[in-house]
């Protein structure tokens, strides 16, 4: 059988920068090469040439599966036979769906009541073991650091480096879709990961863009300088108060002469609107983070900006209907109505004989 492969798994793609050999296992679902796609609204209003980094776009509709894909396959190399971490949903999502791809066993915790609806539908479908801890993100990952220590299953939170591997490749592709042109990427910081590998990734290649990194107002441990014991936004992707990459983070951001900044959620969820109103973009709560950060603090005289939207917007559908409560219209069957539904409420000059 010829397997048809409309593109190659990202290990294949970057296998050179990457600690794989040619014949280790490759756990794929067609990760990475996602799309840049230009925002000329949010270009204009910040005076910049701005761009998405469309994460969403990943399998899963995070990119955490460009590390899941290289912590599973590793995983399955070394001989693990399952697969655990602790996640705020992205995670959680992602390894349940590289552990089924692969064949073996995925257990999650997620902090009880917070995780988002489509995260969990996600993780279940798949069939992870879903383990709802009463206790925050931090807690549960305290506790599943110390489960590893007395179980062969392999951790895949981002303190697995695979993790970190895999998902440097964003940065590969940006210098690649940008020609190595790069002033300036925004990104939201949560458990500090993904910053951490776009750094190694610029620097892989001799790059060295600023990194503008967000947390938000309720969750902002590593702008504060201390733990946040209950961290508190409507980003559920970055509601983390002691993030296990937060020293590789001030590093990236001071070595980049970027910043972390805080973005407040009503920041966050003007800018998760305006993504989606003005320029079509449907992201997640967390991932606008990026958008509001550069909306606030500006451009800071880059020419060209990149802003990476980590999650798809439907993986979150309670911030989405919240955010537009009321706005669905009912409509009895007749065209009267139906005409003042969809034109809006009649004026006197134009105001049909209805009822
Ligand atoms: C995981 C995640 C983040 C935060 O990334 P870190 O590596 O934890 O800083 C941001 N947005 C989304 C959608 C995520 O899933």
């Amino acid at each position: 059988m010829t397997i048809v492969r409309t593109r190659p798994s990202l290990i294949e793609r970057w296998r050179e920068h990457l600690p794989f050999e040619a014949d280790d296992p490759d756990v794929s679902l067609c990760e990475g090469a996602t799309p840049l796609v230009f925002a000329p609204v949010i270009s204009d209003q910040v005076g910049a040439e701005v761009y998405f980094k469309t994460e969403g776009a990943n399998p899963t509709g995070s990119f955490k599966d460009r590390g899941m894909t290289c912590a599973v396959s590793a995983a399955v190399r070394d001989g693990a036979k399952a697969v655990i971490c602790a996640s705020t949903g992205n995670t959680a999502a992602s390894a349940a769906a590289y552990a089924a791809r692969a064949g073996i066993t995925c257990a999650v915790i997620v902090p009880e009541g917070k995780i988002a609806m489509g995260k969990l539908a996600q993780t279940l479908i798949h069939g992870a073991r879903v383990v709802s801890l009463k206790g925050s993100f931090d807690e549960g990952l305290g506790l599943v650091r110390k489960l590893v220590e007395d179980h062969p299953i392999a951790l895949v939170n981002s303190l697995n480096e695979y993790r970190i591997e895999g998902q440097k490749t964003a940065a590969f592709e940006l210098l690649e879709d940008l020609s190595g042109d790069l002033d300036l990427l925004c990104i939201p910081v949560g458990n500090a990961g993904n910053i951490t590998s776009y750094w190694r990734g610029f620097r892989e290649m001799d790059a060295a863009p600023r990194l503008f990194g967000f947390q938000a107002a309720g969750a902002a441990p590593l702008v504060l300088g201390h733990p946040v014991e209950h961290p508190d936004t409507v980003a559920s992707a970055i509601r983390i108060g002691k993030p296990v990459r937060g020293d590789d983070a001030l590093t990236a951001a001071s070595e980049s002469g970027g910043s972390i900044r805080i973005v407040s959620d009503s920041e966050i969820l003007h800018a998760y609107k305006l993504m989606a109103t003005e320029e079509g973009m449907f992201a997640e709560p967390a991932s606008a983070a990026s958008v509001a950060g550069l909306l606030k603090y500006g451009a800071d005289g880059a020419n060209r900006v990149v802003c990476v939207l980590t999650g798809r917007g439907i993986k979150d559908p309670e911030v989405a209907i919240a955010q537009t409560e009321g706005a669905v219209i009912t409509c009895p069957v007749e065209l009267g109505a139906m005409e003042t539904a969809v034109l809006g409420a009649p004026t006197a000059a134009s105001a049909p004989a209805v009822r």
